[in-house]
């Protein structure tokens, strides 16, 4: 029994123990469906197979059925164990040809991270190339930057690509394919209203334009330039019987009467994506195709074209779709918030795109090693911002200068503070890399300590200032109470970072939902350069964003 008939005689067996000894074809379908969404483009295949097996299940007497049953495993399904990681892709023969085939409607975001990342991994893995192709053949989706955007966000990922196309500028290679396709009789032109089409379709009927002449699809064709949005489109025939209607002579080429961002009104007629990604994957030779399951369907359909051209079917590989924790993913609904100035662009920190994640001092290599972790499986992945946060926390712990930073800052006088406290504080800028260098931290009477941490000290309770004394307060005065550390761990006081009122600098921190907190940092922080990523004592790591010379701004990463 090869593997398919063993996972299909499992399901009919469990069918028929649960329903009197009778099995019953639709259902078993229905279960391997299910339980193997991989095989679900085999489902001819299996039809044909469930069929056989199910008479034979049948014929059995229920105590055989328990015990076939039991040899198998039992009543429980067992689900496939999935492998995690970057598994190896079938059917590799030597180099692979991936392609990363993005849709420019926006930036990238970090589901297009998965794809663009795993296809970079495995071309590294076989060798091979890498293939960027813009698919822009529908003009009312393209967002005119995103072309660029798209590419930023590519290079800040660190793919690099080999070979670039523009899917505008090929459509004269599909209106050859198309034309050839007509020619062959496996594509008609088709004249039905949409609607008319669909109840002729849902009933697996051909619609009349099916069985007319090629010479009349070809006149059309070639007429169709001339036609306005809707009247007429090309047809790929399939199988009017296919049990998904979707699939039933799908549209290839239809008007559009949109002027495109980058070719203008040069073209009205544009290929659907199906016709144009199937073309070019066979054109430029790509051997494996990573896409998510919500292309199941598209797959199958792009399998006919296969078929009709006698083309070899690259290898489609559908992974489960990436749920990011708290963060619209979708371009629109990101698009209509910039629109409505809810967000403040695509960097926004509350936005999935590559580009706010990376504002917010997430580093390439955290999202590159997620995404090796999640891998091509077809399961769906949600992935918790405490994931990116550890991963990214790894790399930053140790590239990340410390600095003080006060929000929120309330102004403080020590009284009695001795002579001999007051003075420059040293402490490195990275306590395992000594070598790094120290900040002076002038330490004076007049400071500022963080608003929460003060109202969290009553009176006469103390608070020890890191590196510094131990301070009290009583009726809104601050006092020296001595410089003895082990005294305020005694006391259990807070250990709190400060920064003096002279020299210190205006800091504002951008947090992950947009407020913003503003303060202080100390004053060795004017060395801070954009893009830089500090850790700030006790608040948490954070991404230079801007400076000037009066203030700093910080985007906020994790604690
Ligand atoms: N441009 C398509 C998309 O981003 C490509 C799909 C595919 O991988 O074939 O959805």
């Amino acid at each position: 029994m090869s593997n398919l008939e063993e996972i299909v005689y499992k399901h009919a067996l469990i069918n028929a123990v649960k329903h009197k000894g009778k099995a019953s074809n639709g259902a078993i379908m229905g279960s391997v469906m299910a339980t193997h969404a991989e095989l679900r483009s085999e489902a001819k295949k299996i039809a044909q197979i469930a069929s056989q097996i199910v008479t034979k299940v049948n014929s059995m007497d229920p105590e055989l059925q328990k015990s076939e049953l039991d040899k198998l495993g039992g009543m429980k399904e067992k689900k496939p164990v999935e492998e995690k990681g970057l598994v190896d892709l079938p059917d590799v023969k030597g180099e692979v040809v991936l392609r990363f085939a993005p849709n420019p409607s926006g930036p990238l975001h970090i589901g297009h991270a998965r794809a663009a990342v795993l296809n970079k991994e495995y071309v590294k893995r076989y060798g091979g190339k890498l293939i960027l192709r813009i698919e822009d053949t529908d003009p009312r989706r393209v967002d005119p930057n995103a072309y660029q955007m798209m590419e930023e966000d590519l290079k800040w990922l660190g793919v690099e690509w080999q070979e670039k196309y523009v899917q505008s500028s090929r459509i004269e290679i599909y209106y050859e394919y198309a034309e050839k396709l007509i020619e062959m009789g496996k594509a008609y032109m088709c004249t039905c209203k949409g609607g008319d089409f669909k109840i002729l379709k849902d009933e697996s009927k051909p619609c009349p334009c099916r069985e007319l002449p090629v010479e009349h699809s070809m006149k059309l064709w070639k007429q169709m330039e001339t036609m306005g949005e809707g009247e007429a489109v090309l047809r790929v025939k399939t199988d009017i019987q296919h049990k998904n209607p979707a699939i039933r002579d799908w549209v290839a080429m239809r008007v559009v009467d949109e002027k495109h961002p980058l070719t203008g009104n040069k073209y009205k007629i544009y290929p659907m994506m199906n016709f144009s990604v199937a073309v070019d994957d066979h054109l430029m030779g790509v051997t494996h195709v990573l896409r998510g399951k919500d292309h199941l369907a598209n797959s199958e359909k792009q399998r006919y074209l296969y078929n009709h051209f006698g083309w070899k079917v690259p290898v489609f590989i559908h992974y489960g779709r990436l749920k990011m924790e708290d963060v619209a993913l979708s371009t629109s609904k990101a698009r209509q918030g910039i629109e409505d100035g809810l967000y403040t662009g695509w960097d926004d920190p509350r936005l999935g795109t590559i580009r706010a994640i990376a504002r917010r001092g997430i580093k390439q290599e955290a999202i590159t090693e997620l995404m090796m972790e999640i891998g091509p499986k077809i399961s769906d992945a949600t992935v918790s911002w405490k994931k990116v946060y550890g991963l990214n926390r790894t790399i930053l712990e140790e590239t990340s200068n410390r600095y003080f930073y006060v929000p929120n800052p309330t102004k403080i006088k020590i009284e009695n503070l001795p002579e001999s406290e007051i003075g420059i504080i040293k402490r490195p800028l990275h306590p395992d890399y000594p070598e790094r260098g120290s900040r002076e931290i002038p330490f004076r009477p007049e400071l500022y300590i963080t608003t929460e941490d003060l109202k969290k000290t009553q009176d006469g309770r103390i608070l020890r200032l890191i590196d510094t004394v131990n301070v009290s307060f009583n009726k809104g005065t601050t006092s020296y109470h001595s410089n003895d550390l082990e005294e305020a761990r005694k006391a259990k006081a807070m250990i709190i970072q400060w920064v003096p009122v002279e020299g210190s600098i205006k800091a504002e921190v951008v947090m992950p939902d947009a407020t913003v907190t503003t303060g202080f940092v100390e004053p060795s922080a004017v060395n801070v350069k954009v893009d830089d990523v500090v850790q700030f004592e006790r608040f948490g790591f954070a991404r230079v964003d801007k400076v000037t010379d009066k203030e700093i701004q910080f985007y906020f990463a994790h604690k």
